[in-house]
C-alpha cells in the first residue's frame, strides 16, 4: 500500500520546517506529491493536470502559506477539492416525468449493466415503493436476456421478455407499450455492451434514446477501469445526454479515481455506487468518503 498522501506530506513539512517559512516552491513540491497520488488512484492525467492546477490556485490565495500546518491545510484543499468535484448535484434517481419514467443504461460489456437494472429496481420497489418493469435490448446475448430475468426475479420486479429477432427499439417500444397500460411507475431499460467503444453501438443506444425520450440515462462504468475510463465516458457523453453515473466494483481494490475522471468528463453527478455482485450491493454515492479513498 502506498504511504497516505497526508504522511508524505507531512515529511515534506517536516523538511522545510527549519525554513523561515513556506514558499510557493514548497507549495510546488506538495502539488507534486498531490499529483502522484492521484495518478496511482488511477486518475488519467489530463483530469489530474486540471485538478491540480485548481488546489494550486486555492493553495497560493494564502490558505496554505499562512497556514501553522501547511501540508494538513493542503490535505484539506484537496479533499474539499475532491469531494466538491465528485459530489456536486448528487441525487436520486430522477422520476419526474409522466409514468412510465424510462431509465436507460449504457456502458460497456462487464461494466456491471445488468447486475446494476436489478438493484435499481429493487431500490425503486424498496425505497420509493414503485412498480417497476425491466426489459433488455441485448439482442446479441441471449444469455443476457435471460440474465436480466433471473436478476430481475431476484428484486422482485417484472420482467418484460425480448425477442432476439426484433431490433432493440421495436423491443423497448412494445415494452414501454406494455409499461403504460399496466401502470407500471418506471421501466428500466438494459442495453447492448460491447467490448470497447464501436460506431454501431452508438447509433443503437442513441437510437433507443431518441425514441424512449428517458428521464435518467446512466453511465455505468467499472471502477476498476482506472485510466480506460476516460476514453469510454467521453464516448458515452457525445452520444447521449447522460444524467447520472453508477460506479460499479467500487469492492474491489481499486483506489477508484476513475471517479474523478468520469465525472469531470461527463459533466454528469455519480448517484450510485456497486460494492458487491449481490442485488442489495448498491449504495448512494458517498462523495467525501471516496474523496479520503483515493488520497490513499
Ligand atoms: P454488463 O455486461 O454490463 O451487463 O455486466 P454484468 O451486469 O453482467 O456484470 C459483469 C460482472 O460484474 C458480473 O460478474 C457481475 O456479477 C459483476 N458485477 C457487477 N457489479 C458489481 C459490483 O458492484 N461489484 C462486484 N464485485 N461485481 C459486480
Amino acid at each position: 500500500m502506498a504511504t497516505a498522501l497526508t504522511d508524505k506530506l507531512s515529511l515534506l513539512v517536516k523538511k522545510i520546517s527549519g525554513q523561515a517559512r513556506i514558499t510557493e516552491e514548497n507549495v510546488a513540491d506538495m502539488l507534486r506529491e498531490v499529483r502522484m497520488a492521484l495518478l496511482e488512484a488511477d486518475v488519467a492525467l489530463p483530469v489530474v493536470r486540471d485538478f491540480v492546477a485548481r488546489v494550486k490556485e486555492k493553495a497560493l490565495g494564502q490558505e496554505v502559506l499562512g497556514s501553522l500546518k501547511p501540508g494538513q491545510a493542503l490535505v484539506g484543499i484537496v479533499n474539499k477539492e475532491l469531494a466538491a468535484t465528485m459530489g456536486e448535484g448528487v441525487a436520486d434517481l430522477d422520476l419526474a416525468a409522466q409514468p412510465p419514467a424510462v431509465i436507460l443504461m449504457a456502458g460497456l460489456q462487464g461494466a456491471g449493466k445488468t447486475t446494476t437494472t436489478a438493484k435499481l429496481a429493487r431500490h425503486l420497489i424498496q425505497k420509493r415503493k414503485k412498480k417497476v418493469l425491466t426489459v433488455s435490448g441485448d439482442v446479441y446475448r441471449p444469455a443476457a436476456i435471460e440474465q436480466l430475468k433471473t436478476v430481475t426475479a431476484q428484486a422482485g420486479a417484472d420482467w418484460f421478455p425480448s425477442d432476439p429477432s426484433q431490433k432493440p427499439v421495436d423491443i423497448a417500444k412494445a415494452a414501454l407499450d406494455h409499461a403504460r397500460r399496466q401502470f407500471y411507475d418506471v421501466l428500466l431499460v438494459d442495453t447492448a455492451g460491447r467490448l470497447s467503444i464501436d460506431e454501431a453501438l452508438m447509433a443503437e443506444i442513441k437510437a433507443l434514446h431518441a425514441e424512449l425520450n428517458p428521464v435518467e440515462t446512466l453511465f455505468v462504468v467499472d471502477a476498476m477501469q482506472g485510466q480506460d475510463a476516460v476514453n469510454t465516458a467521453k464516448a458515452f457523453k457525445e452520444a447521449l445526454p447522460l444524467t447520472g453515473i453508477v460506479l460499479t466494483k467500487m469492492d474491489g481494490d481499486s483506489r477508484g479515481g476513475a471517479a474523478l475522471s468520469v465525472r469531470q468528463i461527463t459533466g454528469a453527478p455519480i448517484k450510485f455506487a456497486g460494492v458487491s455482485e449481490k442485488i442489495d450491493g448498491l449504495e448512494a454515492f458517498d462523495a467525501e468518503r471516496h474523496a479520503g479513498r483515493i488520497l490513499g
